[in-house]
């Protein structure tokens, strides 16, 4: 794993390969949740966990309702609000990333970097894939300065479709 501090185009092979083994994708998100939890001091209580994981579950984003009922599936219901509390703790840690066009969570894989993301959503599969390049960043930063705006945040998600459907759709 490549551990830059700051966002390059390094991380531009984005979208998961169909059929690789996803229980590694979770088991790294999750240890290095751990890892950085204990490192920053921060709890990573059993709900805080549950949440991630479910976030996990694939690599398309999911709604806080979804991971709700999929909790109270699995045994006991929690009150929305654990939920939304679990989700702002794993957000404000870097872990989990929000969709702001689907209202819906996207694990992050490289929580160990301070970064803004893109995001590419493929239209077919659901799947997202993350980028985090500085060039975008900057020049939004450029282009906003020179209306004298000051950029708080940015939101870039682009639709489209994933190797893997565009594979499937030329097969
Ligand atoms: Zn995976
Ligand atoms: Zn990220
Ligand atoms: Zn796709």
């Amino acid at each position: 794993m490549t551990k830059s501090t700051r966002s390059d185009t390094k991380s531009d092979a984005a979208f998961p390969r169909r059929g690789h083994d996803h229980h590694r994708c979770v088991a790294d998100a999750l240890s290095q949740a751990e890892a950085l939890c204990a490192q920053r001091g921060a709890r990573l209580t059993e709900i805080r966990k549950q949440v991630l994981a479910l976030v996990w579950e694939s690599h398309a984003p999911i709604g806080a309702y979804q991971i709700l009922e999929k909790l109270a599936e699995s045994g006991k219901r929690p009150a929305p609000i654990a939920v939304y509390r679990a989700l702002d703790f794993l957000m404000e840690q870097g872990f989990v990333h929000r969709l702001a066009s689907r209202n819906a969570f996207l694990g992050c894989g490289h929580p160990d970097t301070n970064h803004q993301a893109q995001f590419l959503i493929c239209d077919s599969c659901g799947s997202v894939a993350e980028l985090a390049d500085s060039r975008i960043v900057d020049a939004i930063a450029d282009r906003a300065g020179r209306s004298g705006f000051a950029v708080a945040g940015h939101v870039v998600e682009i639709q489209g479709t994933c190797p893997d459907c565009r594979k499937a759709a030329h097969a």
